[in-house]
């Protein structure tokens, strides 16, 4: 997937409607022309990447942060939402419809019908399993990083 048909990077460059909320730097807000409950915004890196693989770390960082205080702006508004989510789909098995690196700030409000939940059924793991699954992440770890 290049910039090219990227409904972010259409955005991003103004040749698609979109409601701007706050540009920092390389870093945007915009609302979510979807929402999941009033006020979704999503935070996305101006600079196309797909997912977690490709996206700079700094940039990441900073995508985090504008997403961290649209949070906050949320939780202090007067939209009179009492919690949020903040979610990243990275793959479509994962529910990611727009290949372009985003953030999800979801408002949340008490009796909203938005459900977060656990897989179905799925047993709590012992303790060896853990050893197992964290020794895999360790190892993938390593030479993970940009630099
Ligand atoms: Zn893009």
């Amino acid at each position: 997937v290049s910039t090219e048909n990227c409904a972010f990077c259409e955005i991003v460059a103004g040749r698609s409607p979109d409601t701007l909320i706050h540009r920092e730097g390389d870093v945007v807000a915009f609302m979510d022309a979807y929402p999941a409950t009033t006020g979704h915004l999503l935070v996305v890196p101006m600079n196309h990447a797909v997912g977690l693989t490709d996206l700079d770390e700094e940039v990441g960082a900073r995508v985090w942060r504008l997403a961290h205080r649209m949070g906050r702006a949320v939780l202090r508004s007067s939209l009179g939402a009492e919690g949020v989510n903040v979610h990243l789909c990275d793959g479509e098995v994962a529910g990611q419809s727009v290949l372009h690196v985003h953030l999800h700030v979801i408002p949340r409000y008490k009796g909203d019908s938005l459900v977060v939940r656990g897989a179905k059924g799925r047993a709590q793991p012992d303790r060896v399993e853990l050893e197992e699954t964290a020794a895999i992440l360790r190892s993938a770890l390593e030479g993970s990083t940009d630099s």
